[in-house]
């Protein structure tokens, strides 16, 4: 099978060079086509001698993932769904803010074996773990793409399909590509998790200084269970303990997250649960008003119950953003394309 480029680093690449009988330069040159300049094919890499050219085209290939839908939505979010070489699929997004953000948002999983009730992804199920390169890739494109307007891509949030911290060394590796490769921050970078303490602590002895999302939804474990099967395996409690260890070894904030579903665990009672919950520790609460998906009854909370449960946390000092929901009219939901093309 021909070698895929954005698996080999400087060293790798330099020994490919050299087995093809050119010069080391050329590394740097192919290097600069494949992070700099987002060349999508070998015949646009004008200074490399044809020959070279031909040859790579032969032996070499760009990538793994090959775009099977594409949408763009009107506040510009662009959402792709990929097939992979088997014939799995994942999706990603890109979301464009004003402020010149550029954020990827990328799967680490084909599916995702967690069975989250509202979820898209946890609906149909896993599929497969992804490689490190998988993972890096879906960043990698959107940078390049950007590179070629002049944009950068800032900002990587593991919060696609799958669950990382199931797939923990090739998300880490991916991560560690994102900075060393893209040029992205760590502050740049968020892993989202649906709360696997084993992982959480592990995460935590890594030392990054990655920004860690915690997909925690209801305050009390009869709720939670019902929404996050995940939860009857690590109740709330045990959960917390590893998110307080977390922030105690990394001195960082966390994040919570929270999908906003009407009468499921939307009240303002809810909301004060939450508060006794997190009290003292160092977070930040996102609320998302819950995405619609096919399997789910669910509906989202309306604005003003929204706001009141925002009101509620401030009460009891818990900081709580509520997130605009992106590319809403193209289903950028994690798993909904594919929910709508496969399915
Ligand atoms: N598996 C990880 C990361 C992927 S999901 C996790 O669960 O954290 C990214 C975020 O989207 C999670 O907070 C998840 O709970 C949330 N999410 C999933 N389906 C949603 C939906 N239909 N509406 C709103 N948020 C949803
Ligand atoms: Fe998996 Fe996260 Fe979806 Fe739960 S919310 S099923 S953990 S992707």
């Amino acid at each position: 099978m021909a070698t895929d480029l954005y698996t080999l680093d400087m060293a790798a690449l330099t020994a490919l060079v050299r087995e093809m009988n050119q010069p080391a330069f050329r590394a740097k040159q192919l290097w600069g086509w494949l992070y700099e300049r987002g060349a999508q094919d070998f015949s646009e890499m004008s200074n490399l001698p044809r020959g070279f050219r031909e040859r790579l085209s032969a032996e070499c290939r760009l990538g793994s993932l090959s775009t099977v839908v594409e949408q763009r939505s009107e506040d510009g979010t662009i959402k792709r769904l990929y097939r992979l070489p088997d014939g799995k699929s994942i999706e990603s997004v890109l979301m464009c803010y004003a402020d010149n953000r550029r954020t990827a948002c990328i799967s680490s999983q084909a599916g995702c074996a967690m069975g989250c009730t509202f979820c898209a992804t946890g609906q149909m199920g896993f599929a497969r773990h992804l490689t490190a390169d998988e993972i890096f890739e879906q960043a990698q494109r959107f940078s390049a793409e950007l590179q070629k307007k002049g944009e950068r891509l800032s900002n990587v949030v593991m919060m696609g399909m799958g669950e990382p911290l199931h797939n923990y060394d090739a998300a880490l590796e991916s991560i560690r590509r994102l900075m060393r490769d893209l040029g992205i921050g760590a502050r740049h970078i968020t892993i989202s998790t649906v709360g696997l303490p084993k992982g959480i602590r592990r995460f935590a002895a890594e030392g990054l200084q990655v920004k860690l999302a915690i997909s925690l939804h209801a305050a009390t474990d009869a709720v939670r269970s019902s929404m996050l099967p995940v939860n009857r395996k690590y109740p709330i409690s045990e959960l917390l303990d590893a998110v307080r260890e977390y922030i105690e070894v990394s001195g960082r904030r966390v994040t919570f997250e929270w999908a906003l579903i009407a009468g499921e665990n939307d009240s303002v009672a809810e909301a004060a649960r939450l508060g006794r919950l997190l009290r003292g520790m160092k977070c930040h609460v996102n609320l998302i008003p819950l995405n619609p998906t096919k399997e789910y009854g669910g509906r989202p909370t309306s604005t003003e119950e929204v706001a009141a449960f925002v009101a509620e946390l401030g009460r009891h000092r818990i900081p709580a953003t509520v997130r605009v929901r992106r590319g809403i009219d193209i289903d950028a939901g994690c798993g909904q394309l594919s929910e709508r093309v496969d399915g």
